[in-house]
């Protein structure tokens, strides 16, 4: 399940019981917020804080333009999940919306996707089928094919190609980017740390080319983290060289926000930091 808060969090109210809950759809819509002005500091910030005083942004533009549920969950640049109007009807796609879920990724024009909102992104799908919001075979697709609109953008998704006989009447050929659209994988279950040390699995969610499992670790820390598909995952030493001794790469790096990021995923708090030895 990726990291998901609830309405009370961004100030969305609660959708009346009355509200219809359209089951299990075909379509899941991809938006962004079409905030690019050079003035705005806002959707373009990971930083925890920032995003969620973003969501929050969001949330009470809606309220005060009569759309409190526009969407049905917005997806910050760090990867959290804020619920909207969740299972319930949203209002993102004129005569579309019985029909289709919207997913606002909480993006200023030209900020690309993260590598933590791909993530939400895929295993918010799964998620959504298992739960029976989505159908099986459902597409997930740019705005831009349902509506005459650039939403949700080249960050997003590919340009909009030629028109096409659309449900809705409206729309354009697209799709969104293909990150996005790969499966979601749940990540392998963290390695036991029982002594004698197991024969570790040498790769255990290696599934695409592109998706190569490296080894990340910050500067000033001891703790290695297993990246590049599915959520960071903490490594002990001993499998962190027996993985070195695999080729799997590991890269050294001063980024605090990707040590949070990482921490976050692993589900560690500052006390687990382990400091290099100077
Ligand atoms: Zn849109």
């Amino acid at each position: 399940m990726p990291t998901i808060f609830p309405r009370s969090l961004i100030g969305t109210p609660e959708p009346p019981a009355t509200r219809p809950k359209p089951g299990a759809v075909r379509y899941l819509l991809g938006h962004f917020t079409g905030v690019g002005l050079p003035l705005t500091s806002r959707y373009r910030s990971a930083a925890d804080a920032d995003v969620i005083a973003d969501a929050r942004t969001v949330a009470q533009f809606g309220i005060s333009s009569n759309r409190p549920w526009e969407y049905n969950w917005i997806i910050g640049l760090n990867g959290w999940v804020f619920v909207q109007a969740g299972e319930y009807l949203s209002a993102h796609c004129l005569n579309f919306n019985a029909q289709s879920k919207a997913v606002l990724f909480l993006n200023a024009i030209g900020v690309p996707l993260t590598p933590a909102q791909i993530d939400a992104f895929r295993e918010l799908r799964h998620d959504l089928v298992l739960r029976g919001e989505l159908h099986p075979d459902h597409h997930a697709d740019p705005h831009y094919m349902y509506r005459t609109t650039g939403c949700p953008g080249a960050e997003i998704a590919t340009p909009p190609g030629s028109k096409w006989n659309s449900p809705t009447g409206q729309g354009q050929l697209g799709q969104l980017r293909s990150e996005l659209l790969r499966p979601w994988t749940p990540p392998a279950p963290p390695p036991a740390t029982v002594d004698p040390p197991v024969e570790p699995d040498p790769a255990p969610i290696l599934e695409e080319d592109d998706m190569k499992p490296r080894m990340w670790r910050h500067a000033d820390y001891q703790n290695v983290f297993l990246i590049g598909s599915g959520p960071a995952i903490n490594v002990t030493p001993e499998l962190a060289k027996s993985y070195a001794n695999e080729g799997v790469d590991i890269i050294v790096e001063r980024h605090p926000q990707m040590l949070k990021g990482c921490m976050h995923q692993a589900g560690l708090d500052e006390t687990d930091l382990l400091p290099w030895p100077a």
